[in-house]
């Protein structure tokens, strides 16, 4: 498995497994499954539900002797409701705890938003606190503090503009070791890798292939979709491969990490191929001809009447 050095040294497979959505009850075998057929990366986060039963797998593939934990890399994120510094070591205890592991390679800001304690999916803004009475940077402090403490080898951050990410080092000096976003043909966030590339700050690719499982009321009949675009399907035809392999060799080729999520063995299978799959310079400068700037995770669910979250500002 190819790897990503992040700027301190530390070495990120570059293509990992999403579980978010991976139901309870599936996601324990296809975490086993992965394993064994060679995921060494897994992308978690305390808001998906799932992470007790993530670390059953991770547990009973440790004790069957299939791998050891530090061949792993797992990451987990600080949801929203947790933004309170003196919340954020708790939350990172949790999230050890269910996924029975005594550090985390990597635990990120979820969201440049933060809400009320007891909110964990806000209905309105008074569910919601502003980032003036609760700033970023004073998170991403309390976060640094945990990285000092061994239970976090790194700490980043998700869904933060270059704004947002030069607001953290203008406080703190500390640049985050990794930005996971949302990044996909359509979406490729050209300005923010350049950004990201120059400082030595990885960007992580979520949605890779334009997340088609995502819930009913997030999804436009109106959107884009990748896997009927004629240039990846004609790039996977010229490479004798799939179309949702293409899109995850440009991002390694374009040398993002990327996480593409399933829970079907013959998908994790042909996901995990696609990080040896090399497109040639005119495959990938047809698929960077294709960007539109497509987000799919809009963040205009954060965007509640009565709190001071407005789109523009999220992405600003
Ligand atoms: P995704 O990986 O782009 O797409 C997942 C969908 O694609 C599922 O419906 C899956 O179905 C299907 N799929 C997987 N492999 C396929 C293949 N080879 N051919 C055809 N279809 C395939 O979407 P995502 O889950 O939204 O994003 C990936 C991960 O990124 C998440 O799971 C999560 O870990 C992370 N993420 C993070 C954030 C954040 O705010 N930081 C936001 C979104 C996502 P099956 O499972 O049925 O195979």
């Amino acid at each position: 498995m190819k790897h990503f050095t992040l700027a301190d040294g530390s070495k990120m497979p570059i293509l990992g497994l999403g579980t978010w959505k991976s139901a309870k009850g599936e996601v324990y075998t296809a975490i086993r499954q992965a394993i064994n057929v060679g995921y060494r990366h897994f992308d978690c986060a305390s808001a998906y539900g799932n992470e007790d039963e993530i670390g059953q797998a991770f547990a009973d593939a440790f004790a069957a002797g299939e791998v050891k934990r530090e061949e792993l890399w797992v990451t987990s994120k600080l949801w929203n409701n947790r933004h309170e510094p003196s919340m954020v070591g708790q939350s990172l205890d949790k999230t050890l705890k269910d996924l029975q592991l005594d550090y985390l390679d990597l635990y990120l800001i979820h969201w440049p938003v933060a809400f009320n304690a007891e909110t964990q999916m806000p209905r309105d803004g008074s569910d919601m606190i502003s980032l003036k009475n609760l700033p970023l940077s004073v998170t991403w402090k309390a976060m640094l503090a945990e990285k000092e403490k061994g239970k976090a080898r790194n700490v980043g951050v998700s869904n933060f503009s270059i704004k947002k990410l030069e607001s953290l080092v203008a406080e703190t000096g500390v640049h985050p070791a990794v930005n996971q976003v949302e990044s996909h043909p359509f979406m490729q966030q050209k300005e923010l890798k350049a950004y990201c590339d120059s400082k030595g700050i990885n960007l992580t690719a979520y949605c890779p292939l334009g997340s088609a499982d995502r819930p009913a009321n997030r999804k436009l009949d109106t959107e884009p979709v990748l896997f009927e675009n004629s240039v990846l399907k004609e790039i996977a035809e010229e490479k004798g491969c799939t179309t949702a392999q293409v899109m995850l060799a440009w991002a390694v080729n374009r040398n993002t990490t990327v996480i593409p999520k399933t829970v079907k063995e013959h998908r994790l299978i042909e996901n995990l191929a696609a990080a040896d799959i090399e497109l040639s310079d005119d495959q990938m400068n047809r698929i960077s001809a294709i960007d539109k700037k497509y987000r799919y995770v809009k963040g205009d669910f954060w965007c509640l009447e009565g709190s001071d979250y407005v789109v523009e500002e999220l992405w600003d």
